[in-house]
């Protein structure tokens, strides 16, 4: 599933550089994730790299755009074909 940027963003930009998918945005006020293209790092990753490296721990599920892990890999292959 898509990850989601809740309130609590303090807008420090350490998550921004770490998403593989270029998914993560600045926003006004918080980041933003595109669902388009957040896999939960799958492909690149064991654990969502932006989890990571928050350090307010604003960085959750977002119950709206919940995917099976098919899902994830059908969108990090059509990613791919991007390049
Ligand atoms: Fe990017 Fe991975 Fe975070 Fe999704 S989980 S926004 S792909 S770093
Ligand atoms: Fe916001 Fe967390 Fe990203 Fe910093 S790392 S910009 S607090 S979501």
């Amino acid at each position: 599933m898509s990850l989601m940027i809740n309130e609590e963003c303090i807008a420090c930009d350490a998550c921004r550089e770490e998403c593989p998918n270029e998914a993560i945005d600045e926003g006004d006020p918080f980041y933003l994730i595109d669902p388009d293209r957040c896999t939960e790092c799958f492909g690149h990753y064991d654990e969502p790299a932006c989890i990571g490296v928050c350090p307010v721990d604003c960085i959750i599920a977002d119950p709206d755009n919940i995917e099976t892990p098919e899902e994830l890999k059908y969108k990090f292959q059509q990613l791919q074909t991007e390049e």
